[in-house]
């Protein structure tokens, strides 16, 4: 049963067994209505009110000023967000350019000649800055160069140019190779697959004091809900639901009001083609969601009052809101990183020190030599006493101990436990 096993899975990961009971039941029968929640119109007024709500607790927990940022509910999973991220932020760049554009040569200024003046700025300056650090990021930078050509997509940084070819370390911020005026400065908070997180903010991308600097772009997808972070600094965040927040189904994006109308307006279709760049699928168009309510298309209202429902637990539970969170992930990651380290001889920790997840807990069994082994004998008796979900990501082997909020403090103690008894065994 669920009560006998902690699952460590990366995503979907687990969800709160209390939540779960109360979305099951609104699967019958929402709120007497005798229908259930998937089966109401997604333009009902009972769906509007678990957008609002849930948008609404989400800035509370996270302390999200709504005044200054917009949130909506994507449904094409964090894939989609490397996408959407960059024609979104490619058509602002392109209306910040067109506006210069007209101010350079008159509002009345002929067409044809605007829109010379405009290929000129995309063909010699436009710019997408990525940096590398782990799977995911490498994943968004590929979709970038695969979407728009190589020639508008820089590898700021490369993690893997100072770690012997692999994932594990960051590159020091002094080293990124940062564009002017990018149109996106891109990083992945928490690496899933790596276990490497950013240990705070990156400082060379805080705004200036005149409020200016770089449209910071993360995907925070497997640590939202965990830590707190400076939401100012960013122009655009983004997460998929299925590891802190909920289910499988809707994706999450913060965008900065300053990026939609009527401060900034996509460019046209037209526009676009003839500047050669692409035109992006309406429902990937922040703006058009946003004016929706994301209700642009049939949204899985179910998907959203899961995440509205794990939301609420996180605000009953953290009378300090997502701190409170933040120090007990804390915790968590702290038994389960002591309890490796306390084993040299059988453990060894994936990522550096200076950057380890308090997520994705990444390691290798090197106990007695065979490593296959060892790691095949440790997911057998992990498993055996409940302990499950614990295989590393197919592309990197090894052991991951996703250790996200639904896994409570008990269930890491044991996963801790078991660590030391198979290192003594
Ligand atoms: N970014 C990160 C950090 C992820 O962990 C994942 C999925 N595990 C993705 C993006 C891709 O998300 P999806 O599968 O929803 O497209």
């Amino acid at each position: 049963t669920r009560a006998d096993i902690t699952y460590f899975g990366a995503g979907p990961a687990a969800l709160p067994t209390d939540v779960l009971e109360t979305a099951a039941q609104a699967l019958l029968n929402y709120n007497n209505t005798g229908l259930g929640i998937a089966e109401h119109s997604h333009r009902s007024e009972l769906a509007t009110n678990i957008i609002n709500e849930a948008k609404a607790d989400l800035a509370t927990f996270l302390d999200i000023p709504t005044d200054e940022y917009e949130t909506i509910f994507m449904q094409a999973g964090g894939t989609g967000e490397f996408a959407a991220s960059v024609y979104n932020l490619v058509g602002a760049w392109v209306a910040r350019q067109h506006a210069a554009v007209l101010k350079e040569l008159g509002a009345d200024a002929d067409e044809a000649k605007v829109v010379e003046a405009l290929r000129k700025r995309v063909q010699s300056r436009l710019k997408l800055d990525y940096i590398v650090t782990g799977g995911w990021s490498l994943k968004a930078y590929q979709e970038a160069v695969r979407l728009l050509g190589p020639e508008y997509v820089n590898l700021a940084a490369d993690a893997r140019t100072i770690n012997d070819g692999k994932f594990g370390k960051i590159p020091d911020q002094s080293t990124w190779k940062l564009s002017e005026d990018a149109a996106l400065v891109y990083y992945c908070d928490n690496e899933t697959v790596d276990g490497v997180e950013f240990p705070e903010f990156p400082s060379v991308l805080a705004p200036r004091a005149d409020g200016s600097g770089p449209i910071v772009v993360a995907d925070m997808s497997s640590n939202i809900l965990s830590r707190r972070f400076p939401v100012r600094n960013y122009s655009l965040l983004f997460f998929g639901a299925q590891k802190n927040l909920g289910c499988t189904g809707v994706t999450v994006a913060v965008i900065k009001k300053s990026l939609l109308p009527p401060n900034t307006v996509q460019p046209t279709p037209t526009l676009l083609r003839k500047l050669g760049l692409p035109i992006p699928p309406i429902i990937l168009q922040y703006e058009t969601i946003a004016k929706n309510n994301s209700l642009y298309n049939t949204l899985s209202i179910f998907d959203v009052y899961i995440a509205g429902q794990v939301l609420k637990k996180l605000l009953r539970t953290f009378p300090d809101k997502v701190d409170g969170q933040q120090k007990v992930a804390e915790q968590k990651a702290n038994l389960l990183y002591a309890a490796l380290e306390a084993h040299p001889d059988v453990y060894r920790i994936v990522p550096d020190k200076s950057v380890r997840s308090k997520m994705n807990i990444c390691f290798r069994v090197t106990k007695g030599g065979n490593i296959d082994e060892a790691e095949k004998a440790f997911l057998k008796e992990a498993t055996s006493r409940g302990l499950t979900g614990l295989k590393g990501h197919r592309s990197v082997g090894g052991i991951r101990a996703s250790n996200y909020n639904s896994i409570p403090l008990e269930g890491a103690q044991n996963l801790a436990k078991f660590i030391e008894d198979f290192a003594k065994a």
